[in-house]
């Protein structure tokens, strides 16, 4: 089972980041309010995660870093059905197949927590510790047993990178929740929890992004669109400022990033890049997803739908404006 295990973490754990991201979403689906991201060495030397969500008992702790474990089991197989982010039990197991972990845990409503070591796979059994409700996780050494995957990695400044822009999103589309990253001893990010998602973004790209920023909104019955995109006249931001949410997920899609590029075409100056930030929300039976272990692929039921729904509320916006 360990082999067949570090198999799966070859697919779905291709760097420290996309244990970031697998971590990241447990807590949120543990319904965490706050969350403490530390990492050390670009994270290959150590991701630690806290949270203070609803936790797990000493009998649901070996389960949790056992393949196919999942304690959130949709109805049927279409993951937009789901309120949570995780559903298939394999991300732990992979991630503690290459790595050696430490979970300390205490449920909501018990009186103590317990802690279980797992290295390389093989699970110790866990014993008593004191710890408060929630989840603290910790990774060390990844890739330790599978020094060709190591031997990949870039240097741990690029692997902090996209630890940086997995938390990103992440936080971006929980700004309900408080976030605090750390690099060593050193503080990146405390995002506190706000309803106003503007305060979220300008956390991230600061005043004068989120001063250029225009609101965005569609109340088409369907496909809802709500968000902030940067003023057209204002060159601000780059190409990298553009985030797109389906469903509270995080998603790349070529043609929205086209509907992106066609709304402000004539718009930008030459060099400037659209900045958008937009949450879509819309029945799941309008998307299909093609769910491959690493990244999510979104296929729409009717894109052309979509598509025009984005083009055309961000060209009217853009034309209603004063610029
Ligand atoms: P999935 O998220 O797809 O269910 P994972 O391998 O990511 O699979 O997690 C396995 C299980 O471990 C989850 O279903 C959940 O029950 C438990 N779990 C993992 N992380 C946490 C956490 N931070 N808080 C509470 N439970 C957790
Ligand atoms: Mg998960």
């Amino acid at each position: 089972p360990q082999l067949v295990n570090q198999i799966a973490a070859g697919e779905v754990i291709e760097r420290p980041a996309s244990v970031v991201k697998e971590l990241l979403e447990n807590s949120i689906d543990a319904g965490a309010s706050r969350v403490e991201l530390t990492i050390a060495g670009g994270g290959v030397e150590m991701i630690r995660i806290s949270d203070d969500g609803c936790g797990m008992t000493a009998e649901q702790l070996p389960l949790a870093v056992t393949s196919h474990a999942t304690s959130k089991l949709p109805e049927d197989d279409s993951l937009f059905h789901v309120g949570t982010l995780g559903f298939r039990g394999e991300a732990l197991a992979s991630i503690a197949s290459v790595s050696q972990m430490t979970i300390r845990s205490r449920a909501e409503g018990t009186s103590s927590g317990s802690q279980i070591d797992i290295r390389g796979g093989v699970i110790e059994s866990p014993g008593p510790c004191g710890c408060p409700v929630g989840t603290t996780i910790e990774v060390r050494n990844l890739f330790f047993n599978t020094p060709v995957r190591r031997k990949f990695l870039k240097t741990p400044q690029t692997e902090r990178g996209h630890i940086v822009e997995a938390f990103t999103r992440l936080a971006l589309a929980n700004p309900k929740v408080h976030f605090v990253l750390r690099n060593g001893d050193k503080e990146m990010f405390d995002l506190l929890p706000t309803p106003r998602w503007a305060d979220r973004i300008e956390a991230f790209f600061g005043t004068e992004i989120s001063e250029s920023l225009i609101l965005i909104e569609s109340d088409d019955a369907q496909v809802k669109i709500f968000g902030f995109a940067c003023d057209p006249s204002v060159n601000r931001g780059n190409n990298r400022m553009q985030y797109l949410f389906l469903n509270g997920r995080h998603i790349r899609d070529r043609a929205l990033q086209h509907a992106l590029g066609e709304a402000y075409r004539g718009l930008l100056m030459v060099g400037r890049h659209p900045v958008c930030f937009l949450r879509m929300t819309m029945p799941p039976e309008m998307i299909d997803v093609n769910v491959h272990p690493a990244k999510l692929e979104v296929r729409f039921t009717d894109s052309g739908r979509v598509y025009s729904r984005l083009l055309q509320t961000l060209r009217q916006r853009f034309l209603s404006t004063d610029m």
